[in-house]
């Protein structure tokens, strides 16, 4: 069991792209979060699995800015997401579980428009690009994206990450509802995205997807961050063993 207490008396803040430290947080007077410590370096994959209600959610909303810590310090990229969201928002991107994207523009038009919403002009090149790294067929570069399945959606989502060369990514349930072949190529994407030195928290239920993709797996129960297990060797995770501990947290 690796209590992430060990990695924080380690390291100097600044090692951390996401950074929540001793964080109490919640609603109102009702504190969710308890103690938490979260720390995740550049180029590193790390996924958050807890049973419903068990605060992972709650986490997300920390770095996205949308909600106080009552007490302890959240970061992105050694910006409070909360007093100084618009900055925090240049420094990630998020993939909610289900992408948002404008229904009637093209993939193409997506991203371009995206970009310029954050500031940032591209050329066409730039976004062929982009929308090429992340897997997408380039026959649907100019088809309009109400016709997307999810997988292709997601794919319209990380050519937008990886052409803002963002140093977070945040992800809520970024498989569930993918089948198993499009869960293996959006692990691929993270993959692309981990080399690029990108931090990247994953809140997710699927265990396998994590196993086969993540650097740490956090567990998180009752608001409390119980254990951590870090990948290690060829093998990378005891499947069976996480599977026990997930499983047996959710009874
Ligand atoms: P799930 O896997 O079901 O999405 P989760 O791990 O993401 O669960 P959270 O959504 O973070 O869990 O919820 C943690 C706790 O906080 C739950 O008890 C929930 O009822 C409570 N909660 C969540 N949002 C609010 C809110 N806006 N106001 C009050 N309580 C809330």
């Amino acid at each position: 069991m690796l209590i992430d207490k060990v990695i924080s008396s380690e390291a100097s803040s600044s090692e951390y792209v996401l950074d929540a430290r001793d964080v109490l947080a919640g609603y109102g007077s009702k504190t969710i979060l308890h103690e938490l410590n979260l720390h995740i370096r550049p180029g590193e994959i790390y996924a958050l699995l807890g049973a419903n209600g068990a605060g992972k959610t709650t986490t997300l909303s920390l770095f996205l800015g949308f909600l106080a810590p009552q007490s302890g310090l959240v970061r992105v990229n050694g910006i409070d997401p909360f007093t100084r969201p618009t900055e925090a928002r240049k420094n990630f991107a998020y993939i909610p579980e289900n992408v948002a994207l404008y229904e009637h523009l093209s993939a193409r038009e997506n991203v371009a428009y995206l970009l310029d919403l954050a500031g940032q002009h591209e050329d066409a090149s730039t976004i062929s690009n982009a929308l090429a790294a992340a897997g997408l067929d380039s026959s649907a570069f100019d088809l309009r994206v109400g016709g997307f399945s999810k997988g292709m959606r997601q794919k319209v989502a990380i050519a937008l990450a990886l052409a803002r060369k963002v140093p977070a990514l945040l992800l809520d349930e970024p498989t569930s509802g993918l089948d198993p072949q499009a869960t293996t190529e959006f692990n691929r994407l993270l993959g692309l995205l981990r080399q690029q030195g990108v931090a990247i928290l994953m809140v997710t239920h699927d265990l396998l997807s994590a196993a086969d993709i993540a650097d740490r797996i956090g567990f998180l129960e009752a608001g409390r961050l119980v254990e951590e297990v870090a990948a290690q060797g060829q093998d990378r995770f005891d499947v069976r063993n996480l599977h026990r501990r997930y499983a047996g947290q959710a009874i």
